[in-house]
């Protein structure tokens, strides 16, 4: 079971090709600028889902690259991370994913066989804290200091192209009369973005006179 704050079941924007994504509820720390604060409660704000259904899903949608974990903080669930992790390997040929906040080297250290299974079993890691002042628009990184890890031979070669792509696209998702942002955006994105809505709303009030 994982205790999720939002999933997707198509989108290109986190990681390569398309791929489901899953945001686990849920974080300690509290970098500056962090896009999903929400996401950071511990324990509430979310709901819980079983490594079953997620399967499940995965396996009903055609030609999917791989699952993207973002959070919120994934490795403070580390079991039902595992148990997904397991499963999805077990029974798929799709690649994972991850983000975390806390870096490589700082995961290692914990000794946790939950955490070493995850990174044992999966392809890309995507480590460290959000820093604001790095947001460089480099593709898969919130910030420059993070790094990309292929733990798996899987992409190691895209490895160079990947690091040298200074461009990320955002997804947005109307559902239900809530609107849902997929990606990492540029800085200073929530400012232009407010702007952009008050434009377009200025624009209609004068169509309407
Ligand atoms: S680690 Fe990620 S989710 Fe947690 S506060 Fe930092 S940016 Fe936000």
């Amino acid at each position: 079971m994982l205790y999720l704050y939002h999933r997707e079941t198509r989108t290109k924007v986190l990681g390569p090709g398309e791929r489901y994504v899953i945001w686990v509820q849920g974080c300690k720390k509290r970098c500056p600028g962090c896009i999903n604060p929400e996401g950071r409660l511990e324990g509430q704000n979310g709901y819980w889902i079983s490594t079953e259904k997620i399967l499940a899903e995965l396996k009903n949608e055609q030609g999917l690259m791989g699952i993207t974990v973002s959070g919120g903080e994934p490795f403070l669930q580390a079991h039902g991370l595992a148990e997904l992790v397991k499963s999805i390997k077990e029974n798929t040929q799709l690649d994972i994913m991850l983000y975390s906040g806390y870096t490589l080297a700082e995961l290692r250290a914990k000794h946790d066989k939950d955490i070493n299974f995850v990174l044992e079993h999966s392809d890309i890691l995507v480590d460290g804290e959000y820093i604001e002042e790095l947001n460089n628009n480099t593709i898969y990184r919130g910030s420059d200091n993070q790094e990309i890890h292929f733990l798996s031979p899987r992409y190691r070669d895209f490895k160079d192209i990947i690091y040298n792509t200074h461009n990320r696209d955002l997804e947005f998702i109307s559902r239900n009369g809530e609107l849902f942002m997929i990606g990492i955006p540029e800085k200073g994105f929530e400012a232009k973005f407010k702007r952009a809505i008050l434009e377009r709303t200025n624009f209609f009030k004068e169509e309407e006179k």
